[in-house]
């Protein structure tokens, strides 16, 4: 089946990273979200930010029809604020301040004038035999890199990293810490696989901060290998629960596996202590 631009988020015979990421989270819960039993509890607003800054730069129509679609959620429905934009995105509208007339940004994500630059390009292909599928920010066909906006909290602030066992800026537990290393080198891959020619992958992080700080930031190929391996491990399964070939795994602590617990096993401090 061909993929478009409307039928890309109707379709489910592709695999999206975000999706995939689900089943690694919790398989039985995604399970339950994707056959309509289970509704996931949480907080749409970082969603709405991003896309909010993202539309902007797509294009003028984009970021309209964004409004048009989103503009009851984004505007403050009581207090001194009413009417008016909620504070979440008077910090979207900073954002979209501080890269707007950044040279740099601007020749980065748009292009020079002739290149052959594609926002939100949707890119397929397969991974270990799995069909999946992405959407890229801005793909600069003449000049082979693509470009991923991504707001996160901080870039420079330090946070602790559990698995480096140190303090790192947040940026890095932003790329680690939700396999974004893996999404950059898949989508790397299926351009591969559609054009043959081999892309540099990119990030522009802009910080929610009250005064937004911006960075490009590039990948290691070590970490972008690191983490398409961990997406090869484990996406056949995930594909397997998904057509029902394979029961899906209970992770046992989130919403729904905590919904579905029944008391029976005695649970040692011991235990406890090693994480059980
Ligand atoms: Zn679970």
């Amino acid at each position: 089946m061909e993929l478009t631009q409307e039928n890309y988020y109707q379709d489910k015979s592709y695999l999206t990273n975000s999706r995939f990421k689900r089943y690694q989270k919790c398989q039985a819960e995604a399970l339950a979200v994707d056959n309509g039993e289970w509704v996931e509890d949480r907080d749409e607003t970082p969603l709405l930010l991003g896309n909010y800054v993202h539309s902007f730069f797509e294009s003028e129509e984009a970021h309209k029809q964004f409004l048009e679609e989103n503009g009851e959620k984004l505007l403050a429905k009581a207090g001194k604020n009413k009417g008016k934009l909620k504070s979440d995105f008077l910090i979207g509208d900073k954002m979209i301040e501080s890269l707007k007339d950044d040279v740099g940004f601007k020749r980065l994500y748009h292009g020079l004038a002739d290149d052959d630059v594609q926002k939100e390009m949707i890119v397929y292909g397969e991974l270990e035999g799995v069909p999946v599928k992405g959407k890229l920010d801005s793909v600069n066909l003449s000049r082979g890199y693509f470009v991923d906006l991504k707001t996160m909290k901080s870039i420079y602030s330090e946070e602790w990293n559990a698995e480096l066992r140190k303090r790192v800026p947040v940026a890095v537990n932003n790329i680690l810490g939700f396999g974004y290393h893996g999404q950059l080198a898949l989508y790397r891959e299926l351009l591969r696989q559609m054009t043959g020619k081999e892309f540099r992958p990119l990030i522009v992080a802009v910080s929610k901060e009250k005064v937004p700080d911006r960075e490009i930031l590039k990948v290691d190929e070590e970490w972008l290998a690191q983490g398409l391996e961990k997406l090869k491990a484990d996406i056949v399964e995930v594909w397997d629960v998904i057509n029902g070939k394979r029961e899906p795994k209970k992770c046992g602590h989130c919403d729904y596996c905590r919904s579905q617990k029944q008391l029976g096993v005695v649970v040692s401090l011991d235990e406890l202590i090693g994480g059980g």
